[in-house]
Order: C-alpha cells, then structure tokens, then sequence
C-alpha cells in the first residue's frame, strides 16, 4: 500500500474503486474496503477528517485520530493507496468554491452546512481520484441520498454503491464517535437500534419509533427514500455524542 498526501501524486486511470472516510477505522470502514477490492482492480482509500463537515467545533476537536492504526486496517484489507491530504492540500488559501445541497432531509437540517461540506469534499474527492465507483454505508443514509443526488445533478459519472450497515453484538451500528461512550451511556445508546428495529412493520414507523424511544430524545425521527430502499433514520444525543442510525423499511441495498 502507498501513502500519498498530495492531489499531484494521485493520478489513476482505469477501475477504480474510491471509499472515501474520516479515519478511526472500524469494521464499517472494513466491509467498505471489502467490496471495494472484490470489484476495483484499484483501491483508494480517503483519509481526511473534513472540518467543512463539522457543524460542531468541539466534535472536530474530539474527533479520534490514530494514523498508523488506520494504515495498519487499509492494508490489511488490500487498499492499494492510502490518499491522506492535509487541510491546506485540500483547502488551499483562497478555497472558495462549495457544493450547496437544497433540501438534504432531516440530517441537514440539523446539521447545517454538513451537507455542503460533504458534497464538497466528495466532489474534490472524484474528481482527485476519478472513480468508477465509490462506496458508501447505509449507516449515514442521508450522506448517500444526498451524493446519489449530487451525482446525478452535476452529472459526475461516478457509481455510488451503498453497503449494510455493520452493528456491533449489542446492535449498536458501529461508529467512530462510540469510543466517545461510557459504558452507561452505551447502555442508553442501545434504545436508538432498538426502537429503530421495533418500528419495522408498522403501519406509522415515525410514530412507533418515537414511541419506543425510552427517554431518548431524538433530533428527527423520519423516512429516508434511497431509491432502492426506504430507510427509517434517527438522530440522538447521548451525553454530548449525537449519533445516528437507520434500518430498512422496504426493498434492499444491492
Ligand atoms: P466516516 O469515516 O464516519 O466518515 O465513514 C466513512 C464511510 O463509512 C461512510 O460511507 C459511512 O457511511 C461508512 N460507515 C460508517 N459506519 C459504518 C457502519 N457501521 N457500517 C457500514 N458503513 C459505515
């Protein structure tokens, strides 16, 4: 695997398959890179903790970061370049120019200017690396909705592939804010995939899940269309880790 840091360094031609992440890898990350490999005959994997896609500060600062332990999973999963920019590399003095995303859902509102910041980086991203495909997890539903939809508008041919969510035993979706949990608030934290799950089949899932919530007090509960799926996604806080997750309601992920 190579470690590159610079745009100039990254110039690829043919299959290739880009898995775009901020780090703090886990084995969400791995199933990505996984797929990745089964279908690229080049793995890029992208790692840069975006602060345009921080609405809060202080989860920037907070944001775990261990380099080596990362590197160690990419190429242990045959990602054949590790692409780790720094801030200046990718937004150099004078950046001014932004993907803005009409109507991102639930999560954008809540979140405001994450969007633009995604659809910014992955924007960068593409055009960097020049894909055929790059992947996505189910966890961050909207993320992918709303790439689907930038895509298709700015016409950028690039296959946005979306995997299953991977869950811990307990059913907590793994995420690289949940070191940030204490084991008490993991326990709380556990009320998110449960009322998620027990909503599935409902005739009003919204409601079920609100209902099932056990105290946890949700910044949107609400149905994300996939195209290919219909997911139900929520937000919570838990302490001072927002978190988020989603379950199928119909149809499924290729
Ligand atoms: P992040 O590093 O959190 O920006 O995530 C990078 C990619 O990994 C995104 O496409 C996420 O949706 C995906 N991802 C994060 N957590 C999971 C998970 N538990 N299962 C599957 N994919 C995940």
């Amino acid at each position: 695997m190579k470690t590159l840091r610079t745009i100039d360094e990254l110039r690829l031609t043919g299959d290739v398959g880009l898995v775009p992440t901020m780090g703090a890898l886990h084995d969400g990350h791995r199933s990505l890179f996984r797929a990745a490999r089964a279908e690229s005959d080049t793995v890029v994997a992208s790692l840069f903790v975006n602060p345009a896609q921080f609405d809060e500060q202080s989860d920037l600062a907070a944001y775990p970061r261990d380099f080596d332990h990362d590197a160690a999973i990419a190429e242990a999963e045959g990602v054949d370049v590790l692409f780790a920019p720094s801030v200046d590399e990718m937004y150099p003095a004078g950046f001014s120019t932004w993907v803005d995303v009409d109507d991102a859902g639930a999560e954008g509102e809540a979140r405001p200017g994450h969007f633009r910041g995604v659809a910014t980086v992955c924007v960068k991203l593409f055009n960097i690396v020049r894909p055929r495909r790059a992947y996505f997890g189910q966890k961050d539903a909207q993320q992918a909705a709303v790439l689907g939809r930038v895509v298709r508008d700015l016409d950028i041919d690039v296959e946005i592939r979306v995997l299953p969510t991977v869950r811990d035993d307990d059913g907590l979706a793994l995420s690289s804010r949940n070191v940030r949990l204490s084991p008490e608030e993991r326990e709380f934290a556990l009320g998110l995939p449960r009322a998620l799950h027990a909503a599935i089949g409902a005739d009003d899932p919204v409601n079920a899940a609100r209902a099932s919530l056990n105290g946890l007090d949700p910044d949107y509960v609400e149905v994300v269309d996939l195209g290919e799926a219909k997911v139900l996604a929520a937000a919570v806080r838990v302490g001072s880790t927002r978190l988020i997750d989603n379950v199928i309601l119909e149809g499924e992920l290729s």
